[in-house]
């Protein structure tokens, strides 16, 4: 399979899980737009990142895929880099403006999973159906549910380059977080996924890992993990657990005293949330204890029984 094509006004800045790719669109009138903007501990690193590829171009619009942490962290330094809400216009999800701008911590996701995030406003909403314009090309938002219930993918039809998001990834795609609250969303993400099929793209930019062309296989992987989470719930929801624990691992550079982590899984609202539901006869501290010793044995952790270290 050969590399994708990119079209030349889009560039794609990759960096992990912690923050998710941000994509930078060059416009014709010399300014530029970014999609996603990565997680607020990286903030700075993505301010550094876009201004050098941007050069003296001015940013003119920020626009979210979603809302949660790794996707929109930057986007609050990078406008204030760019001249601020009057000269950097970020748009968002249309059924996330209201949140936003209330700054909601509640209807967004941070304080349920405790992550952190910087506050900001948000000039416009995007609904599914808009054109968006990124690189000097016209794309099309689509709702893309499961996920998230309010996240967006744009596909441009002449490159038939997809945005996805976390709807879909080279191997699997993001949690799909309103399950771990009793909400049904695998049947949206099912249709999330036949969306993306009927657009037949050749190429998807994923909001993680590096953009690829083999999409037929990725959907079929996609599919088959979705159809091993429907058929057995608690796979998923101990799966969305390690994810948690794991994406606040990468936030320390350093070994965390095992007490000091234990805590913040006890704290984070929607873990105790998901161990009710899911685990009701179990402790939080055993769930705790059993997620850290899978990641273990994934290699993903190193617990010394004192410390434990982010590794992988
Ligand atoms: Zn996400």
């Amino acid at each position: 399979m050969p590399p994708p094509i990119l079209p030349p006004t889009v560039a794609v800045l990759e960096r992990g899980w912690l923050s998710a790719n941000s994509v930078v669109g060059f416009e014709p009138d010399g300014s530029a737009t970014v999609v996603d903007t990565g997680y607020v501990q990286h903030a700075a690193q993505t301010v550094a990142l876009v201004g050098e590829l941007l050069r003296a171009r001015p940013l003119r619009r920020i626009v979210n895929t979603h809302l949660h942490s790794d996707h929109c962290g930057g986007n609050a330094a990078l406008q204030a880099a760019h001249g601020g809400p009057a000269a950097c216009a970020i748009e968002v999800p249309a059924g996330e403006l209201d949140a936003v701008n209330a700054w909601d911590e509640d209807a967004l996701s941070f304080r349920a999973t405790a992550q952190r995030a910087a506050g900001f406003r948000a000039a416009r909403g995007i609904a599914a159906g808009d054109a968006v314009m990124i690189g000097g090309l016209r794309w099309q938002a689509h709702a893309a549910p499961g996920h998230d219930p309010h996240a967006l993918m744009f596909f441009e039809p002449g490159s038939g380059v997809l945005i996805s998001g976390d709807a879909l990834w080279q191997d699997g795609f993001g949690v799909i977080f309103p399950e771990l609250r009793g909400e049904p969303a695998f049947g949206a993400q099912r249709d999330t996924l036949e969306r993306i099929a009927a657009l037949r793209p050749r190429c998807v930019i994923p909001g993680h890992g590096e953009p690829f062309g083999d999409v037929d296989a990725a959907l079929q992987r996609a599919r088959q993990r979705l159809d091993a989470f429907v058929a057995d719930p608690l796979r998923h929801a101990r799966h969305g657990v390690r994810v948690l624990l794991k994406f606040h691992l990468l936030q320390h550079a350093d070994a965390v005293p095992r007490d000091a982590l234990r805590q913040w899984f006890a704290a984070a609202p929607l873990l105790a949330e998901v161990g009710r539901r899911y685990w009701p006869r179990q402790t939080l501290e055993a769930l705790f204890d059993e997620t850290l010793d899978a990641l273990c044995r994934a290699g993903a952790a190193h617990d010394d029984g004192r410390c434990v270290a982010n590794r992988g």
